[in-house]
């Protein structure tokens, strides 16, 4: 099982989730952050600080749009994203790579969100 991040981080990315994991598994896209499923070691621990609700398990994605983010979740580390040549795979922490600087067609396309 992992955590997954959902719709509402996007363009939201305050970061708070990254702060908490004890695992350094949180990485940062363009507009929304993604837990490595490979890493998380399925503490809770981010999706109680998380500000707009974003974080659920796995095994409770049953809504449509909460299976597309959990699929979406997978590919952000088994596809070759924007700008990169190889997926990144299971990397050892957040803190070796900063910020991935790209999304998933996914949240790439997703309408602004307007605050
Ligand atoms: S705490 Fe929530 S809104 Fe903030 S970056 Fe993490 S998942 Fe996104
Ligand atoms: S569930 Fe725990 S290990 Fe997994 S991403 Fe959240 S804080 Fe990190």
């Amino acid at each position: 099982m992992t955590f997954i991040i959902g719709e509402p981080c996007i363009d939201v990315l305050d970061k708070s989730c990254m702060d908490i994991c004890p695992m350094d598994c949180i990485y940062t896209g363009l507009r929304k952050n993604y837990i490595n499923p490979v890493e998380c070691i399925d503490c809770s621990a981010c999706a109680d600080v998380c500000p707009v609700d974003a974080i659920f398990p796995a095994s409770r994605a049953v809504t449509e749009e909460q299976r597309a983010f959990a699929d979406d979740s997978d590919l952000f580390f088994d596809s070759i994203l924007s700008g990169r040549e190889e997926p990144l795979g299971s990397i050892g922490g957040s803190a070796k790579v900063g910020d991935i600087g790209a999304d998933t067609p996914l949240v790439a396309g997703h309408p602004k969100v307007v605050s």
